[in-house]
């Protein structure tokens, strides 16, 4: 295992056979990535905490790093735990020199602030040289929401195909899957033509026991599935995965659902995973400078996938996200 410091793109199928732990780093911003290399093959890409305030992809990856050892291993798997360090350290969503939401800032730029040039570095020495992707996300801190993958539908029918199968790996997940979205590292993916999913798991602020084992069996199972190992991979037959693909680029776009009328105090009256109808409240918001309290109404009928759960909100902040699964 190595440790020194490496900025040189196009690097990784130059590494020998075996474990080993880069950082790219540039102008101020920087990762650690932990490379597997076996023989010739696919690369797959996998990152957490693209968001700062999203635990289980870290926590999965970091423990991968000590203790995956894989025999036989056809192509390369990169990890980076910890895409947003600045936001991790800060415990938050966003970079906390530019408050940058990274996942906005794709492809980035090297000129730009801090956000755009992590995403910059992330996509110009490891994306580009990936052939397949996977961002691991969750509700963070703030909010909570009922697991899911996804994937941007894409226009070439091969690349879309893998996607889906990917996505299908996560079969404990639903499957949420749309049109483009600017700005995503799945956006970069897409414009690269890889074949990209993300993963949103429970978030609230902490690590779900439940949710790291069905991460842990999914990506697991896109290593057979994509024949970086061999065989039909872990845990039972793939179970019929709840399927949603939308034409609607709103519809998966979280943060402008149900948003908060007036800065205040949210008391949501619904759980995640309740289904509910079009008009029903889903909470409501008491200011605190007068006794005006707001009533959240359902923009449209479904079950709740995402949830606020600090209970501050500022107005505009999204309360609460509806899916017709
Ligand atoms: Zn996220």
């Amino acid at each position: 295992m190595e440790s020194t410091v490496a900025t040189v793109k196009n690097s990784l199928l130059a590494l020998p056979p075996g474990l080993h732990r880069r950082r790219f780093a540039a102008r101020g911003v920087g990762f650690d990535a932990w490379i597997w290399r076996g023989g010739d093959g696919p690369v797959l890409l996998v990152n957490g905490a693209t968001h700062g305030d999203e635990y289980e992809g870290p926590t999965l990856l970091r423990a991968w790093a000590e203790t995956w050892r894989p025999k036989n291993l056809r192509g390369t798997v990169v990890t980076v735990p910890v895409l947003n360090e600045a936001a991790f350290f800060a415990g938050q969503r966003c970079h906390p020199a530019d408050g940058g939401n990274l996942a906005r800032a794709f492809p980035g730029s090297a000129r730009g602030g801090v956000t755009a040039r992590l995403a910059h570095l992330f996509d110009t020495h490891l994306l580009a040289q990936a052939t397949h992707y996977v961002d691991l996300h969750s509700a963070g801190a703030a909010y909570e929401l009922l697991p899911w993958t996804g994937y941007i539908t894409h226009p070439a029918p091969a690349t879309d195909r893998t996607q889906r199968a990917m996505a299908a790996c996560f079969a404990e997940f639903w499957c949420w899957a749309g049109p483009f979205l600017p700005g995503r590292t799945l956006s970069a993916a897409h414009a690269r033509g890889i074949p990209a999913i993300y993963v949103e798991c429970r978030g609230a602020g902490g690590v779900a026991p439940a949710d790291l084992e069905n991460l842990d069996l999914g990506l697991r199972r896109v290593l057979h599935r994509l024949g970086l190992l061999a065989g039909p991979g872990p845990g039972r037959p793939l179970a019929a995965q709840r399927f949603r693909l939308t034409r609607d680029a709103d519809e998966a776009h979280l943060q402008i659902h149900h948003p908060a009328p007036a800065d205040g105090l949210f008391t949501p009256t619904v759980e995640v995973g309740d289904r509910i109808r079009r008009g029903q409240a889903v909470g409501q918001v008491a200011e605190l400078g007068s006794a005006a309290v707001h009533r959240v109404g359902a923009e449209r009928g479904g079950r709740v996938v995402m949830l606020r759960r600090q209970r501050s909100v500022r107005r505009g902040d999204a309360l609460c996200t509806l899916a017709p699964v």
